[in-house]
């Protein structure tokens, strides 16, 4: 297959080389040079615009930062739904919007293009490992036709139900990981002020009742885990202004629907603190060395 991939940066890159590896012919755009070098360099082919990248192909994925980047591809004169040709698949596996990435859809079949929200978790260790898992809306025939190209990036792909639903269950299940990551961290910190050794406090709760992901696959305290953030000074990873973003989307859907979720809304407020004191950058499991008020 033909595939336009556009944005390639933590997660796009190696999405977009294990469709290469697996013998697709990848056309790919990213607003920075180096991402397109890295992208050239393994196989695929650089253009000069989305719309050049997009082509002739039988599939778009896009892989963008957050809503107003999708909205900007594909919507307006110069979007990719007045430039490309309808028989290209659409699939946006950027996390945004739930409601957003309906309109988008919405407009995209207007104008005779089938489009899926495919958002994944998985991390950056998952696209280069082609584990990731898919949650993807959208018409059960259009996902289909996007599963032999998801196949080749990730390990689970569901189907979560009608246009927007993949982002509904990325916004719930990060609203969940926001959390998760503070309560881990806050426990830990409290056993290690006691003089605790937190990979002993961690195993014995990794096998108790307070066990979750995090604990178990993400520790946040330094030195527990090899190969994880914590352990490479919070470098990499899932950075906390990404996370917040997430936790943005979650509080503004459960305000929209009258959904009470305080815990998201006080985890959005300790992310928000954390990225103003200029840890923005850093992997999200830096909130171990939050010192909230
Ligand atoms: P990133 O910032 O590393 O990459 C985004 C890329 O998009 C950048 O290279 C940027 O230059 C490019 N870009 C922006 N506008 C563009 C445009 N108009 N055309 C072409 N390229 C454009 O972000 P990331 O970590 O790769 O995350 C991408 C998405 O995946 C986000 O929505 C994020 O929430 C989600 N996500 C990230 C992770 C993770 O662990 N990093 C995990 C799951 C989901």
């Amino acid at each position: 297959m033909k595939v336009a991939f556009l944005g390639l940066g933590n997660m796009g890159l190696p999405m977009a080389l294990n469709l290469i590896k697996a013998g697709h012919q990848v056309n790919g755009f990213d607003l920075v040079q180096a991402q397109l070098d890295a992208f050239q360099s393994a196989g695929g082919i650089p253009a000069n615009s989305a719309s050049e990248a997009a082509l002739d192909a039988d599939a778009i994925i896009s892989m963008l930062p957050a809503s107003r980047h999708v909205e900007a591809l594909y919507l307006g004169d110069s979007g990719l739904l007045a430039t490309a040709n309808p028989k290209s698949l659409l699939i946006d596996c950027s996390t945004i919007s739930p409601k957003i990435s309906q309109v988008v859809a919405a407009v995209a079949k207007s104008k005779g293009f089938a489009m899926i929200d495919a958002p994944v978790s998985g991390g950056t260790a998952g696209a280069q490992a082609g584990t990731l898992t898919f949650m993807v809306g959208g018409d059960a025939a259009d996902v289909d036709r996007a599963r032999p190209l998801l196949e080749k990036m990730g390990k689970n792909i569901f189907h979560a139900g009608a246009s927007g639903s993949g982002q509904t269950v990325k916004v719930c299940n990060n609203m969940l990981l926001g959390i998760q990551m503070l309560g881990t961290s806050e426990a830990l910190r409290l056993g290690v002020a006691n003089g605790m050794d937190p990979k002993v406090l961690s195993d014995i709760m990794s096998k108790s009742s307070g066990r979750n992901w995090v604990l178990e696959l993400y520790n946040p305290c330094p030195g527990v885990m090899e190969n994880v953030p914590s352990s490479k000074g919070y470098v990499g990873g899932f950075g906390v202004d990404l996370m917040l973003k997430d936790l943005g989307l979650a509080t503004e859907n459960a305000s929209d629907l009258d959904v009470s979720a305080p815990l998201g809304e006080l985890s959005r407020k300790l992310y928000e603190e954390h990225s103003k004191a200029g840890n923005g950058q850093l992997d999200f499991s830096s909130v171990f060395n939050l010192k909230a008020d």
